[in-house]
């Protein structure tokens, strides 16, 4: 197929929700009939430069013949096979380069089928650890605000709802705890005042803490902010004195978006449990995964339960395990950080001019991240529309116009994907 008519978008329109999405008055959806490397083919031929990698995942671009080669092996081998109680190759291997990937302590792998159950897995394994040593007062969370860890019920729990996504459901969401959010950024000089407010809430209640779950260095969708790696360390600092569990959602930031394998580890810490999905099939397959140690794991399953209360039926789905495999493959034998360095230079001096402009706050590059900041928030259809008729395929929202470019996106598209927004940004705020 490579139109898509007109009754068929209008079908949309009447019948499918998007993302955040309104049935009355929908936003516009573009329509997408192939992807090739960076770039994605609207129904009628445009092309477009793709900026988003399909939200942190499509690391190696689309259609990438290894990724390609994986899935149709695997699919004729077996394309799904229910976890309990059987295993396979595709969940083994990957459990395995997830253990050696990831920090040593971090060995016991949950294999879940998305972000925001990988954030559920997480929670829920806090609070089943604490209840196995018999604290089962240890049952509440710390979290910072401006955090986003996904949509459903636990995640929505640990999420700011001032960010306004979910507001609505805050009377039937569970109560936890919620600290200012990191002020320092990421290059700025430290003061351990940046983190009063998270210390004191772990200090009056570290006794009904099970954890402290935070997006280490970026906080994504509540404002694509990079915070001290200082504030990690001292959260780290304060879990192991007051006895809370440290939660990292990598979900986002895994798999060397800024610039580390783990965001983590520009801070040098490991957290206890670590969650992370997106970019982990390199955007293939919905897949996503729950590590912790083996002390928490041995912990939960030598409690009253006697196991750890979770299993989905897609659980360790193996095209997705397969396809993740040579996904991570790729990454490993790509010279990544350097690589993440390349992007990030291209990035900054690329946005750069926009700090000039009237009207923008603030441009900030991170590894592969980089956020134009405005002054005030953004007609997101109208400038989505320049950025369209420019060929340049971007999804701001609130203030922000932000991109995470594809890995494998060479410096003259990356000059031609920044220019361009650089050019639209500057009619946009003129007009
Ligand atoms: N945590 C973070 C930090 C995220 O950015 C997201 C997705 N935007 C999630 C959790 C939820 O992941 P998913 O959309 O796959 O459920």
């Amino acid at each position: 197929m490579t139109t898509i008519s007109a009754e068929q978008i209008r079908y949309d329109r009447d019948h499918i929700w998007h993302p955040y999405s309104s049935m009355i008055n929908p936003p516009p959806v573009y329509p997408i009939v192939s992807a090739q490397g960076v770039y994605l083919k609207m129904s009628g031929g445009q092309e477009l430069i793709d900026g988003m990698a399909s939200w942190w995942s499509t690391i190696h671009g689309y259609n990438h013949p290894a990724l390609n080669a994986t899935a149709h092996a695997q699919i004729d081998k077996m394309s799904h096979v229910m976890f309990g109680g059987i295993t396979h190759e595709p969940a083994i291997e990957l459990a395995r380069k997830l253990v050696d990937l990831t920090p040593a302590t971090l060995d016991k792998v949950f294999i879940a089928d998305s972000g925001s159950v990988a954030v559920e897995v997480a929670i829920k394994m806090a609070i089943q650890y604490w209840h196995a040593l018999d604290k089962p007062e240890k049952h509440k969370l710390v979290t910072i605000r401006n955090g986003y860890h996904g949509d459903t019920f636990g995640a929505m729990s640990v999420c700011d709802p001032i960010n306004g996504m979910h507001e609505i459901f805050t009377a039937v969401l569970p109560k936890h705890h919620f600290a200012d959010r990191p002020e320092i950024g990421f290059h700025q000089a430290w003061e351990s005042s940046d983190i009063a407010s998270l210390k004191s809430i772990i200090e009056q209640h570290h006794q009904e803490l099970a954890a402290l779950i935070l997006e280490p260095i970026v906080q994504g969708a509540g404002g694509m902010r990079f915070y001290s790696p200082h504030y990690l360390k001292a959260a780290r600092a304060l879990c192991d004195e007051y006895d809370l569990l440290l939660i990292a959602d990598e979900i986002a930031t895994g798999f060397a978006r800024t610039g580390e394998m783990f965001a983590c580890q520009h801070a040098g810490i490991t957290p206890d449990i670590i969650c992370l999905g997106k970019a982990i099939t390199g955007g293939y397959m919905s897949l996503a995964a729950t590590l912790t140690s083996t002390k928490i794991a041995e912990s939960i399953s030598a409690g009253g339960a006697g196991c750890f209360m979770h299993g989905p039926t897609f659980m360790g789905n193996p095209l997705a395990c397969a396809i993740a495999n040579t996904s991570l493959q790729l990454l490993n034998d790509s010279q990544w950080k350097p690589n993440m360095q390349r992007i990030e230079t291209a990035l900054k001096s690329g946005l750069e001019p926009a700090a000039a402009f009237n009207g923008v706050a603030e441009v900030r590059c991170l590894g592969g991240i980089g956020v134009i900041e405005l002054e005030q928030a953004v007609d997101s259809a109208r400038i989505q529309k320049m950025f369209v008729k420019a060929g340049i395929w971007v999804r701001p929202f609130g203030k922000l116009v932000y991109i995470m470019p594809p890995y494998i996106m060479d410096n003259e598209t990356l000059d031609r994907l920044t220019s361009g927004i650089i050019e639209v940004l500057h009619r946009y705020l003129k007009s």
